[in-house]
């Protein structure tokens, strides 16, 4: 976000965390958490028709994204850092039902990924056991005297991923 020392113009509805204490132009509620700007006079949220609307913190950036698309109403919340001289993001006003909807989107998306962790591990296993097959079966044949079970169990030991045991025991 470019430094503004006023508040930034833009398309869509900014709210305003205010640093000082402010009260609603129209309604005299104060002092408020959370304002817009209107002719430059303060309005609370609900005198802006914004009091529906629920605050989502910023940080969980796949979440605020799907919020605003879930959100036919939505605002983008600032507040003035004096350090900075700037406004910051501080996170959006969103739909209640569109927030809901979005925390549904990234939930399946999470038991999606949970779910192709599960698949590749299991394909990892297959792997593993076809490999120590194929390596016992190879171990049996360069050394015929190796009893079966032996060199299945070095095969075992040699294929557990990342063991990095292989040298050794097959020596
Ligand atoms: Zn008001």
């Amino acid at each position: 976000m470019a430094p503004l020392a006023t508040p930034p113009h833009r398309t869509g509805l900014l709210v305003i965390q205010p640093v000082k204490r402010r009260q609603c132009a129209e309604c005299h509620l104060g002092p408020l958490r959370m304002l817009v700007l209107e002719d430059g006079s303060p309005r609370c949220l609900d005198c802006a028709d914004l009091g529906h609307l629920v605050f989502l913190p910023r940080g969980d950036t796949a979440l605020t994204r799907r919020s605003l698309e879930e959100s036919a109403l939505s605002a983008v919340v600032v507040r003035f850092n004096r350090r900075k001289s700037r406004y910051e993001r501080q996170g959006v006003l969103v739909e209640e039902a569109g927030l809901a909807r979005a925390e549904e989107r990234c939930l399946a998306d999470a038991e999606a990924r949970r779910r192709r962790r599960m698949r590749d591990a299991r394909r990892r296993a297959q792997e593993d056991v076809r490999f120590a097959e194929a390596f016992g079966a190879e171990i049996r044949r360069l050394f015929p005297g190796c009893p079966a079970d032996r060199a299945r169990d070095i095969a075992g030991h040699a294929s557990v991923r990342g063991s990095g045991r292989v040298g050794r025991s097959a020596a």
